[in-house]
């Protein structure tokens, strides 16, 4: 018998398309769990043709919040009352509160990668970034870097124009932090990589179906104390952070920021923290 499924049980779910392969009901669940905490999180198919309707159901079911996931992150916006400035700025929802009826965006992707190093000891205040990647995750993490205090950050895309998108919007809301697009090319990362102190792989290099493939060729082109982050976590060490080692830099993968992400939505729901440790454990055993 599970003790916290009770007559007053609130919901939290996942909206997306495929949602089967997510962690993030194993997760939550885990974490209500252990907390004896009354939620339970389920997922649900929602895509362009059905979103409208199940974010009605959510409402009416009186659920407590919802995660969103592809296709749905950009489309949930005109569905919801209020959306935080942060997730206004990257364009994007991934975690949705359900308070006095209305329906309050946030996206916790970005939080969730900062934090990541900040468990780390790595404050991002101040420093100069070289991100590579500016799909969703590489805007993300590039707003929240620059709220955050980021001195520099520079960003590399094979699509040049979506990094410029990013720049121009972080340029108007936080002037203070100096951006600047690039196309994806060798010969800039491996200018723009000497003058970075921490390197952000945000693309698909290194992900199935591409494990052979780093957007860092060689251990040459990266100076030995830069800190060399990859957002997969999937591999856990990727072909980038392999190389990296044998660099001599400091490397961290995307397991954290899975993880804190969630912990973020978690907290927004509940009010209390995620046991993080417990649940590290239980996704990804050393
Ligand atoms: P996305 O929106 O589809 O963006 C994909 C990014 O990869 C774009 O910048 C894209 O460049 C680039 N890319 C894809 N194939 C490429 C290639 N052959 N050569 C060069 N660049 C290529 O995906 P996303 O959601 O941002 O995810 C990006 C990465 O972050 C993935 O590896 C994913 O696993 C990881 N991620 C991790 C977490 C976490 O919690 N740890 C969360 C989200 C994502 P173009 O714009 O030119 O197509």
């Amino acid at each position: 018998m599970n003790p916290w499924i009770t007559g007053k049980t609130k919901l939290t779910g996942l909206l997306g398309y495929p949602v089967s392969h997510s962690l993030s009901p194993a997760m939550h669940n885990a974490a209500f769990a252990y907390l004896q905490l009354e939620y339970a999180y389920l997922a649900f198919e929602a895509n362009e043709g059905n979103l409208d309707d199940i974010v009605k159901a959510m409402r009416a079911l009186q659920a407590r919040g919802f995660n969103v996931t592809m296709p749905n992150k950009k489309n949930i916006l005109p569905l919801l009352d209020e959306v935080t400035p942060e997730a206004r700025m990257i364009g994007a929802v991934n975690t949705v509160l359900h308070e006095n009826g209305r329906l309050i965006g946030y996206n916790t992707d970005g939080r969730g990668y900062v934090h990541s190093l900040e468990e780390k000891g790595i404050a991002v205040a101040g420093k100069k970034i070289l991100l590579a990647g500016a799909g969703g995750a590489g805007r993300a993490v590039a707003v929240q870097l620059a709220v955050d205090g980021a001195a520099q950050i520079v960003i590399l895309n094979r699509t040049r124009g979506k990094a410029e998108a990013i720049c121009d919007v972080i340029q108007k809301s936080i002037p203070a932090c100096r951006v600047q697009p690039f196309g994806l090319d060798e010969t800039t990362l491996k200018q723009q990589v000497k003058e970075a102190d921490i390197f952000i792989n945000a693309t698909a290099l290194g992900m199935h179906p591409h494990e052979d493939k780093s957007v860092i060729a060689s251990p040459d082109m990266l100076p030995g104390n830069l800190i060399v982050s990859d957002l997969i976590y999937t591999p856990a060490k990727t072909k980038l952070l392999r190389i990296a080692e044998q660099a001599g830099c400091r490397t961290i993968n995307g397991q954290g920021m899975i993880i804190w992400q969630g912990a973020e939505s978690f907290k927004i729901w509940t009010g209390v923290d995620m046991p993080v440790d417990y649940i590290k454990g239980l996704m990804f055993p050393e």
